[in-house]
């Protein structure tokens, strides 16, 4: 059965809507998926509408921000209901610090004599109350101010680099709480994208996510490479996770595998959909 568990449409940073998106997977092959926008699970409804029709299993889901240890760590939520009490007021607020934060990186730019990229990143994003870095990266590539999509975040945008400015996301307790109360389970994304200064923090990060009743990691991920898969795979081998999946999976001509293309997880392991309700 081909699965896939971490997707983007365009009610975040990804390119398709979500019923365009249901569609690619569903060419590709996937047979069952979750879609997990970041912050957001405006994109739920008519993703599962779709794969109704399709006869296709779907999973509603999200990717969510958190600050943790001086990084950004992505939880993914698995299986929550999306009209759970908390949900929305808990996503809409990190999106108020979004457009907040939008503000802040264009402030930036004008600095560097670059103006309106937060107009221009606005204009760039299908869903004006979910704005993103990849929306600034986006602009800046069809501004002309850098020629390749990458060199956007490796000159301004990613960490530590003069327009990258952090928000304060939600905590892990607080994300994993949320999680819960909506039913679902909370999955530590692409674990191989996390890049500490010291080694242990990695495994002080599952340690804690762990006490804090989290599930699952991401074993095989779009999003990391081939080798950190193995070493996740050990990983949730040692310490008794769940294994997920996904491509994550954001537009054509990026750097993700398509739907359902990631690796499959080793067959010991024990997969993280046979616990969740399939709708
Ligand atoms: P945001 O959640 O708005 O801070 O933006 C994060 C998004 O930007 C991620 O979900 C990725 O899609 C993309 N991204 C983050 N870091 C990088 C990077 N170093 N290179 C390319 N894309 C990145
Ligand atoms: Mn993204
Ligand atoms: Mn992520
Ligand atoms: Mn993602």
């Amino acid at each position: 059965m081909i699965i896939d568990l971490h997707m983007h449409s365009n009610i975040s940073d990804g390119s398709l809507s979500p019923s365009e998106l249901v569609y690619l997977a569903y060419d590709n092959g996937v047979q069952l998926m979750a879609l997990t926008d970041h912050d957001s699970m405006d994109g739920v409804h008519q993703a599962s509408a779709v794969t109704e029709e399709l006869g296709m299993g779907f999973i509603p889901g999200v990717e969510v921000s958190t600050g943790w240890g001086g990084r950004v760590i992505h939880i993914v939520g698995l299986g929550l209901d999306a009209s759970a009490a908390g949900v929305d007021a808990f996503f809409r607020d990190v999106c108020t610090k979004r457009d907040r934060r939008g503000q802040l990186i264009g402030e930036r730019f004008a600095s560097f004599g670059i103006q309106g990229a937060y107009e221009g990143a606005l204009s760039l994003a299908d869903n004006k109350d979910n704005l993103s870095r990849t929306h600034f990266a986006r602009w800046l590539l069809k501004a002309g101010y850098v020629s390749q999509y990458q060199e956007a975040f490796d000159k301004y945008l990613k960490t530590g680099r003069p327009c990258c400015v952090e928000i304060d996301w939600p905590g892990l307790d607080e994300v994993v709480e949320l999680i819960h109360s909506a039913g679902g389970m909370a999955v530590i994304a692409h674990p191989g994208r996390y890049a500490f200064s010291e080694d242990w923090m990695l495994d002080e990060l599952f340690k804690k996510f762990q006490a804090l009743g989290g599930e699952a990691i991401e074993v095989c991920s779009g999003s990391q490479t081939r080798d950190a898969d193995q070493k996740f795979a050990e990983v949730a081998r040692q310490m008794g996770f769940l294994a997920s999946a996904g491509s994550d999976w954001h537009t054509h001509g990026g750097s993700r595998p398509l739907p359902g293309h990631q690796s499959p997880i080793p067959e010991d392991l024990t997969p993280v959909w046979r616990f969740l309700r399939h709708l």
